[in-house]
């Protein structure tokens, strides 16, 4: 099969030709008809997460049809289109296993990281990790709802019942969950970079009721944050920009440091947080949510041998939505 393949952190990938993996027990063989391209690849391709399996087939956000199937798999039939996630495999016996975060697993494996991914013709992944994808929704515009959907879903989770909700960095995953919270009846506060008109008129077209630069102060306090830019000195801002008892949720698996700032913008029980990748509960949750209440992803297509100019094209910043590969 035709593979994209990371041989070392911070090179580029190359073209390869890899066998088509066998399926274990409890795995399927997918044949990938779209895989997302996420800027959590950048931060493995570019070495800021160190444990990567080399060589290594990067992609996370997998759409494709069951080919084969080991032995032990009855959750799906071969033919079934399923997505595959960041969270490609836990031990099922830890503590946190057992109560359903095994997000927190310290054995947990993750797709494009740990195991292989989708930038690939052909991806396993274990059957138990896979979810199926609502119909309504084409295998390219379903691919960022598997990370970016799924992380801005459990961001939401966190976050409570907030009804004011602040969302800073309005690209993949801000702008389907802003979706999402406007058919809940939430109000959505988009935080864009400074100067970027493209973005704020993006999120007005989404329902936001307000836009604004992410040092701006929103024209209320918020009732919760949700941090999707990789950069810690938003964390002081957004909570500034939060209510007493309000939430700050980090979405990001990587973030700069975060800047020192006064006892006072945290006081009156506003609470700091982070989102580690996702529980299969969150994905079931969340795909039944946008079965309900429909969402689009805003994709731009490339090919499997354009994955290099994707990358780049998400580091500097020039898309709308989300970049998503095409293997045929
Ligand atoms: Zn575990
Ligand atoms: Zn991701």
């Amino acid at each position: 099969m035709y593979a994209q393949v990371l041989y070392q952190p911070r090179s580029r990938l190359r073209a390869a030709e890899l066998p088509v993996p066998e399926p274990g027990a409890r795995q399927v063989l997918i044949e990938v008809a779209a895989c997302g391209v996420c800027r959590t690849d950048l931060h493995v391709a570019d070495g800021e997460l160190t444990q990567p399996k080399l060589p290594l087939v990067l992609g996370h956000e997998i759409v494709g049809r069951i080919v084969r199937r080991g032995a032990e798999v009855e959750e799906f039939a071969i033919g079934e289109r399923v997505g595959v996630p960041w969270l490609g495999w836990s031990c099922g016996e830890c503590a946190w296993c057992r109560r359903g975060q095994e997000n927190l697993c310290a054995e947990a494996r993750f797709t494009g990281y740990q195991l292989d991914g989708g930038y690939a013709e052909y991806a396993l992944a274990d059957a138990r990790y896979c979810f199926r994808i609502p119909d309504g929704y084409d295998d390219a515009e379903a691919a960022p709802l598997l990370c970016a959907g799924l992380i801005g879903y459990r961001a939401l989770r966190l976050a409570g019942d907030a009804r004011r909700i602040g969302l800073y960095g309005f690209g993949a995953a801000a702008h389907i969950l802003a979706q999402l919270c406007v058919q809940q009846g939430r109000e959505v506060y988009a935080f864009v970079r400074p100067g970027d008109a493209a973005a704020a008129a993006f999120a007005r077209a989404l329902g936001a009721v307000w836009r604004g630069a992410s040092d701006d102060a929103p024209p209320t306090e918020l009732d919760a944050a949700l941090i999707f830019a990789p950069v810690g000195a938003l964390v002081p801002q957004a909570l500034r920009a939060v209510a007493r008892g309000g939430t700050v949720v980090c979405a990001g698996i990587h973030m700069s440091d975060i800047p020192a700032f006064p006892y006072a913008w945290l006081w009156g029980e506003r609470s700091v947080c982070s989102v580690a990748n996702l529980t299969r509960a969150d994905g079931v949750e969340f795909f039944a949510a946008i079965a309900r209440h429909p969402v689009r992803s805003q994709v731009q297509k490339y090919t499997l041998a354009q994955a290099n100019a994707a990358l780049e094209d998400l580091r500097a910043g020039r898309l709308q939505g989300a970049a998503v590969l095409l293997p045929h």
